[in-house]
C-alpha cells in the first residue's frame, strides 16, 4: 500500500473519532454551536478524504470534484465554528463565494485535464480557509485566553494553511513534483498528508483545550462572584481577607474592612417590588465599585449587605472611603416602574492593624460598628473599636 494512502486512512480514522467527540460535546451542551460546526466540519472532511482514498475506483467527478467539495465545505464549517466560538461575525457570503469559485475552477481544470491546476486551485482554497481561521483564533481569542494560548492554538491552523498554500505554489511552479494526484507517492504528497495528520490532531486538541478552558474560567468566575451584582461573593472576599491578614502578620501592613448595609431595604422591596429591589442592589454594587479603587475588593455578602476590603489603609483613609461611599449612595436615584427610588446606607468601619487579632474578632468589631450606626439613626459611618480593645480583653 502506498504511504499517502496509509496516512490518508489514519487521518480518516482520526477525523471520524474526532467528529464523534464533537458530537458528544454538542450533546453535553459544551460550546454547543461551535461543537456542532466542528462535528459537521470534521465529518465533511472525513467524507472528502474517504472519496479521495477511493479515487481509483470512482468516477472522476466523485473522486476529484465531490471529494474536494466536501473537504472545502468541512474546512469552512471549522472556520465558522471558530468565528462562533470567538463571538465574531460570520463570513458566510465570503465563504460561499470562495467555495463556488474554487469548485468552478476545479471543474474547469478537470474538464481541461490540467492536473497541476486542479491541485493548485484546491490547495489554495483549503489553505486560504485555514489561514483565515488561524487569524481569527489568534486575534479574537487573545483577550479571553491570553496571547500565548491563542497563538498556540492558532499555530496548527496556520501550519495546515501554509502547507496547502505551499502545495498550491509547487503545483504551479513545479507541476512534476506533484504528479497526477495525491495518490502519487512523492515527497510533496507524503509531506502534505503528514502535516495534515499531525496538524489536524493538534488543531482539534487545541480547540478541545479552548472549550474546556472556557468552561473552567466560567466555573471559577461563578464560584467567586455574586450573580445579581457581579461583585465578589462572601467566600471570595473571605479568601482576600485571609490574604490581607497574612500580609499584616508578616509585614505589619494595616488594612480596613467596611460593612455597608442598605437602610430600610425591606421598605424599598415592599413599596417598589422585589425586581425594583434587585435593580437597586445592582446599582449600589455599581456605585461601590466605582467609588472604590481598583485594588479594593467589593463583595455582596448577603441580601442587602456589602463588604469592601481596602488594603494598605488605616483609620483616616478608611473613614474617608466610607464617607465617600455613603454620600455616593445617598446621591443615587434608581428609576423603577413604580417611581424613583432613593436610599441611604449605614457603614461600619474596622481597621485591622494588629497581627495577632483572630479573624472572628475583626468581624465582631465590624458588626458592632454597623449595629451602632443603625442604632444611632442610620445613614452614617461608625468606626469600630481598635483591635487592641478586643485582643487584650
Ligand atoms: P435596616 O435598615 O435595619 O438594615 O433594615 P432593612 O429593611 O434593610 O433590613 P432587613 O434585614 O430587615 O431586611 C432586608 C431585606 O432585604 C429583607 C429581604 O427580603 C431583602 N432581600 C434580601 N435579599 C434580597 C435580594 O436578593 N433582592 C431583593 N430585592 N431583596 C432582598
Ligand atoms: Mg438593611
Ligand atoms: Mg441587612
Amino acid at each position: 500500500m502506498k504511504a499517502t494512502l496509509v496516512i490518508l486512512s489514519l487521518i480518516l480514522l482520526q477525523q471520524g473519532l474526532v467528529a464523534v467527540l464533537w458530537g458528544v460535546m454538542a450533546w453535553l451542551r459544551l460550546s454547543r454551536g461551535p461543537a456542532l460546526h466542528w462535528a459537521l466540519g470534521t465529518l465533511s472532511v472525513s467524507v472528502g478524504l474517504a472519496l479521495v482514498g477511493q479515487r481509483d475506483s470512482l468516477p472522476v467527478w466523485a473522486g476529484f470534484w465531490l471529494s474536494n467539495a466536501f473537504m472545502l465545505a468541512g474546512f469552512m464549517a471549522m472556520r465558522r465554528g471558530v468565528q462562533l466560538f470567538a463571538g465574531q461575525p460570520r463570513a458566510d457570503l465570503e465563504q460561499a463565494l470562495v467555495w463556488a469559485l474554487v469548485m468552478a475552477l476545479l471543474a474547469m481544470a478537470l474538464r481541461g485535464g490540467m492536473s497541476w491546476a486542479l491541485v493548485a486551485v484546491t490547495s489554495f482554497g483549503l489553505g486560504y480557509v485555514m489561514l483565515r481561521a488561524a487569524w481569527t483564533v489568534m486575534r479574537q481569542l487573545a483577550g479571553e485566553f491570553g496571547p500565548r494560548i491563542a497563538a498556540g492554538c492558532a499555530v496548527p491552523f496556520a501550519l495546515i494553511g501554509a502547507v496547502f498554500a505551499l502545495r498550491g505554489l509547487i503545483a504551479i511552479v513545479l507541476p512534476e513534483a506533484i504528479g497526477h494526484s495525491v495518490h502519487a507517492d512523492n515527497k510533496v504528497n507524503v509531506g502534505t498528508t503528514m502535516v495534515f495528520l499531525v496538524g489536524g490532531l493538534l488543531l482539534q486538541f487545541g480547540l478541545l483545550a479552548l472549550v474546556f478552558a472556557r468552561l473552567l474560567l466560567l466555573l471559577r468566575h461563578q464560584s467567586e462572584h455574586d450573580d445579581l451584582t457581579g461583585l465578589l461573593n462572601r467566600r471570595a472576599i473571605q479568601q482576600r481577607l485571609r490574604e490581607e491578614a497574612e500580609r499584616l502578620r508578616r509585614y505589619g501592613q494595616a488594612y480596613s474592612v467596611l460593612s455597608i448595609d442598605v437602610d430600610h431595604f425591606k421598605r424599598i422591596n415592599d413599596r417598589f417590588g422585589h425586581p425594583a429591589g434587585d435593580a437597586v442592589l445592582r446599582e449600589v454594587g455599581r456605585v461601590l465599585r466605582q467609588v472604590g479603587r481598583t485594588v479594593d475588593h467589593v463583595a455582596r455578602t448577603g441580601g442587602e449587605e456589602f463588604w469592601m476590603l481596602v488594603p494598605s489603609t488605616g483609620v483616616d483613609g478608611a473613614l474617608q472611603v466610607a464617607e465617600r461611599l455613603r454620600r455616593a449612595v445617598g446621591e443615587m436615584s434608581v428609576a423603577t416602574p413604580r417611581g424613583v427610588v432613593t436610599l441611604t446606607v449605614s457603614i461600619g468601619v474596622a481597621v485591622a492593624d494588629h497581627g495577632d487579632e483572630p479573624p472572628e474578632s475583626l468581624m465582631q468589631r465590624l458588626d458592632a460598628a454597623l449595629y451602632r450606626a443603625k442604632q444611632a439613626g442610620r445613614d452614617r459611618v461608625e468606626l469600630a473599636l481598635p483591635a487592641s480593645a478586643n485582643v487584650s480583653a
